[in-house]
């Protein structure tokens, strides 16, 4: 799983509450690791359908369509 336009394997989400507040994370083997600086407490659970950002291009969109791309 890495985004389609650049290949990269950072993404972030962002708080549902808060668009300024940022979740980011990696995808090892397909699973969410979310990195140091975020509470696992406080951050929003992905699913297939979580608003996606990539971290180095401007890609976004469904959590889902990561996995479509996988190779
Ligand atoms: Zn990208």
């Amino acid at each position: 799983m890495k985004c389609p336009l650049c290949g990269c394997k950072t993404f972030y989400l962002k708080d549902p509450d808060d668009e300024y507040e940022t979740y980011e994370f990696e995808l090892h083997d397909g699973k969410v690791a979310f990195g140091p600086d975020v509470d696992s407490e406080s951050c929003p659970e992905v699913c297939h359908d979580t608003e996606t950002y990539c971290d180095k291009c401007s890609w976004h969109g469904a959590f889902d369509e990561l996995a479509d791309n996988s190779d």
